[in-house]
């Protein structure tokens, strides 16, 4: 059982109240963690600590934040098992997927690292004369990040290494689900020696994440949020951000379609489907939630996705011999099978799965999914993908985009001209030709449209969520004033 305590100030510290809340293994019911509940006093003291470590860090050298940062990513992949032994017991992912986000969130370390010399302006062309006109990012000031449990490590980096990179100090927020996990994250960060107070991390219970959130985005010192999570507490952070002036970066929901042309490589839009659908039990922003297939290969695109699930196995995460692990709780797969039978009643069949075992769930599919099932329209967020059959190209593109969310999307055709013509009138963030929809890099600008939020992780799209763009003039002439 893992004790997990706040960083905040460099220290390891109890919440003001000394209140803890539980995480519980979602595979054996026992505790996992027992974890400081931060409280609004506790969110105020992590503010203040990050907003006296601000002018420092802000004006160290790229090369010092570069080598902090590279050094950081560098204790991550030594450190990998136990982000490994912390996120399975907390969330029921497999070693394989945690292992996987160590090595992603190492590279998105390196990739900030880079960045911290990309972070430049421009000499604007004046009409005035003798005037030098430039401008200049500069870092913002405090940024919270707050990280879900799915993609543990991946997110909670996210959340604060361009941040970091580009001069800002921060506070992690972690998830409820996985505390020990995220405190990592800033124990590593403290071992490659960045100074006291530039990370920052809050554990809090559920039931005060409104109230840790909100102290948080309306202290003075903080000037960006970006938040990782559902699209339900995604507005609730946006309107709290709005009723403060402070500028968020939201990432939330999706409902990925992958369409299947007539023209597919069948086997290859399988894999990618079972992959896009099934790796961490479906429990990723950009799973493949609907499998969009023209009518004249839907048949046969079924018969051989239904024997590819069926190679796939979900277990016990702790046996390691499993495909799938087991979802973040019990509930969760109520919720789905509730979306099943649902879609049962309203005349989908269950090609494959469906049965449940506590937190194991099989992978599950369901064919014959149509607009009136509600499977159609709500992130099952698990593992179980809707085959949806269509007449033809435009009616898979409708379909596609009859949705709130827009983050991911696939399309599958040998035709690279008509796959393109597809990828653009998708209404998403991020589409992907011939390849899963679940995918990331951190040099990419990653983010949604529509109910999937705004703003854009990796690479240098990220520099502009992170500084703010200022006008500075040199006069080197005399001045000629009308008055
Ligand atoms: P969630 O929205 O339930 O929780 C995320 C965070 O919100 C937690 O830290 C929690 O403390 C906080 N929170 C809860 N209530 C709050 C409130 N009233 N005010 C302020 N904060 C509050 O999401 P989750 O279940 O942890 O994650 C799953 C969701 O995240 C899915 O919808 C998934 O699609 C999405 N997601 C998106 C991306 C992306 O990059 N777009 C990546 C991963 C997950």
């Amino acid at each position: 059982m893992y004790d997990v305590r706040l960083l905040i100030d460099d220290q390891d510290l109890a919440a003001s109240t000394a209140a803890t809340f539980q995480r519980r293994n979602p595979v054996t019911g026992e505790v996992a963690s027992v974890a400081a509940a931060a409280t609004v006093a506790d969110a105020d003291r992590a503010a203040n600590s990050a907003a006296a470590a601000f002018p420092a860090w802000s004006s160290t050298s790229p090369t010092q934040r570069r080598a902090m940062l590279n050094k950081a990513a560098n204790i991550l992949d030594r450190r990998a098992g136990e982000f490994a032994d912390a996120a399975m017991m907390e969330t029921g992912a497999t070693r394989m997927w945690i292992l996987f986000n160590c090595k992603l969130a190492a590279n998105v370390l390196r990739e900030a690292a880079s960045m911290t010399t990309q972070v430049g302006g421009e000499v604007i062309p004046s009409d005035h004369e003798g005037a030098i006109s430039l401008s200049v990012r500069q870092p913002a000031g405090v940024c919270v990040g707050i990280a879900p449990w799915n993609a543990p490590v991946i997110l909670g980096v996210r959340a604060i290494a361009m941040p970091l990179a580009c001069g800002n100090t921060v506070i992690l927020k972690a998830s409820e689900l996985c505390p020990k996990t995220h405190q990592l994250i800033g124990d590593v960060l403290r071992e490659a020696g960045l100074p006291k107070g530039v990370v920052n991390v809050l554990s809090n219970a559920p039931e005060d994440a409104g109230a840790v959130v909100e102290a948080l985005i309306a202290h003075p010192a903080v000037r960006r949020v970006n938040f990782t999570g559902s699209t339900r507490v995604g507005r609730l952070i946006a309107e709290t951000c709005a009723r403060h002036l402070k500028r968020c970066l939201l990432e939330l929901g999706g409902k990925a379609p992958l369409i299947v042309l007539d023209d597919a490589d069948l086997d290859e839009a399988v894999k990618a489907a079972a992959f896009g659908a099934f790796m961490n039990q479906g429990q990723i922003c950009m799973s493949t939630e609907r499998l969009i297939v023209l009518d004249s290969v839907a048949d046969e695109f079924a018969r051989r996705f239904k024997a590819k699930v069926a190679t796939l196995k979900a277990g016990d995460p702790r046996q390691g011999n499993t495909a799938l692990g087991a979802v973040v709780n019990a509930g969760a797969v109520e919720r789905i099978s509730q979306l099943v039978t649902d879609a049962v009643e309203k005349g989908a069949s269950v090609l494959t799965g469906g049965d449940s075992d506590g937190a194991i769930m099989a992978p599950t599919v369901l064919d014959h999914v149509t607009r009136s099932m509600n499977i159609f329209h709500e992130e099952s967020f698990g593992p179980c993908v809707s085959i949806v059959r269509v007449a033809d190209l435009d009616e898979a593109v409708t379909v596609a985009n009859d949705t709130e969310y827009g983050l991911s999307a696939a399309v599958f055709s040998q035709n690279i001209a008509r796959a393109m013509e597809v990828a653009r009138r998708i209404e998403s963030g991020i589409c992907h030709i011939n390849g899963p929809t679940v995918a990331d890099e951190p040099q990419v600008p990653f983010g949604g449209v529509k109910s999937s939020g705004y703003g854009r992780f990796g690479g240098k799209a990220a520099i502009d969520e992170f500084t703010d763009l200022r006008w500075i003039t040199l006069q080197t002439a005399p001045g000629h004033y009308p008055i």
